[in-house]
């Protein structure tokens, strides 16, 4: 039996770090254990031991893929029903989101969105309004669901690896979770660079980049680091909206966050204010961006970021 439940969907091979990040919440919270979707690789499950899984929920059907979200809230919630835990984390995504409200109804569940942290007693506490308040709130039913955002802790592995034992769910026929099925997908030609949530370093654009994010993805391709934009950008479709960050996109939380041509206006400050060093580029010195740089360049970002790719490349 466990007290908590991680969700963690097609883990791939390496666990990722908000993954990670869900984990090392659960431990504080009791015995925690993972219900996993999705291929589970050598080095993914030696990853959930070391962070102290004592068991791995796997579900019996291997077509939960093929459906939109449901399927896998039918999975979730018969892995709870199995482990008998009491509290449920899942990514803040808005795949993870749609799944924690499909458990409040599955479990009449209280349902907690957006959490950036839980406290032992269940009190989950919220950032909410771009960060303008910060609230607490507890569930009153017996099972909590909780979907947390990117960046909240730093992942700790446990103290001692666990060696978790395999559990096999069996996910009940319903007609509501395989209502709707998927038909098509399209890949997207990977990029090659990291994970914007992920990634250590971001370099990100804004409305100042007038179209052309090509020294932005220069400089980002010079440094290893992942492509940030502003919803002025995203909006303008100069860049995909996966790439937003702010209130209404990613929250990331870089060691160092590169803002070139992003007025710094408080829905994006949102999603990039706990980055560990922020250095902005902004043609106007009176910028509002300037007061949450850590360095700040007064300069035209088509000179200034060219120039910084042309030296980090020299090194
Ligand atoms: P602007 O504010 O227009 O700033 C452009 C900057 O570029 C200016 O400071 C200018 O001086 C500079 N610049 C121009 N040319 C150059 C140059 N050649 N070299 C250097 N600097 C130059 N925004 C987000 O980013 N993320 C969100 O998630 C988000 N969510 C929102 C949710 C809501 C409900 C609302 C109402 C708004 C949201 N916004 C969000 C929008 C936000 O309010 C701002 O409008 C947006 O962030 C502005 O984008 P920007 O900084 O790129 O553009």
């Amino acid at each position: 039996m466990a007290n908590v439940l991680v969700f963690i969907d097609n883990p791939g091979q390496v666990l990722k770090k908000s993954s990670l990040e869900l984990l090392t919440i659960a431990r504080s919270l009791g015995e925690t254990a993972v219900a996993v979707n999705g291929e589970l690789h050598d080095a993914a499950a030696t990853t959930l031991g070391a962070y102290g899984a004592a068991a791995v929920y796997r579900p019996s059907a291997d077509d939960l893929d093929d459906y939109l979200v449901a399927a896998k809230a039918a999975f979730v919630a018969a892995a709870v029903d199995k482990s008998g835990a009491t509290s449920v984390l899942l990514d803040n995504s808005p795949e993870g989101k749609e799944i924690a409200a499909r458990l409040g109804i599955r479990l009449s569940a209280g349902v907690i969105t957006d959490v950036v942290a839980v406290d032992a007693d269940g009190t989950a506490h919220k950032s909410v309004l771009a960060g303008s308040y910060a609230t607490a709130a507890k569930a009153t039913t017996p099972v909590s669901v909780f979907s947390v955002k990117a960046n909240s802790v730093n992942p700790e592995p446990a103290a001692a690896p666990a060696t978790p034992e395999t559990v096999t769910v069996d996910v009940p026929a319903d007609a509501a979770a395989t209502a709707a099925r998927i038909t098509a997908r399209e890949q997207k030609v990977a990029s090659g660079r990291p994970d914007l949530t992920d990634a250590r370093i971001v370099v990100a654009g804004g409305r100042g980049l007038d179209g052309d994010f090509t020294p932005v993805e220069e400089l980002a391709d010079a440094l290893g680091a992942a492509v940030g934009a502003s919803r002025a950008a995203t909006d303008a479709g100069w860049i995909s909206h996966d790439a937003q960050v702010g209130q209404t996109g990613k929250v990331v939380s870089p060691q160092l966050y590169i803002s070139a041509g992003i007025s710094g206006a408080i829905q994006q400050k949102a999603g990039m204010q706990t980055a560990k060093v922020i250095v902005a580029v902004n043609k106007d010195a009176e910028s509002p961006v300037f007061e949450i740089a850590d360095f700040g360049i007064v300069g035209d970002l088509f000179k200034v970021l060219p120039q910084a790719t042309a030296e980090i490349k020299k090194r």
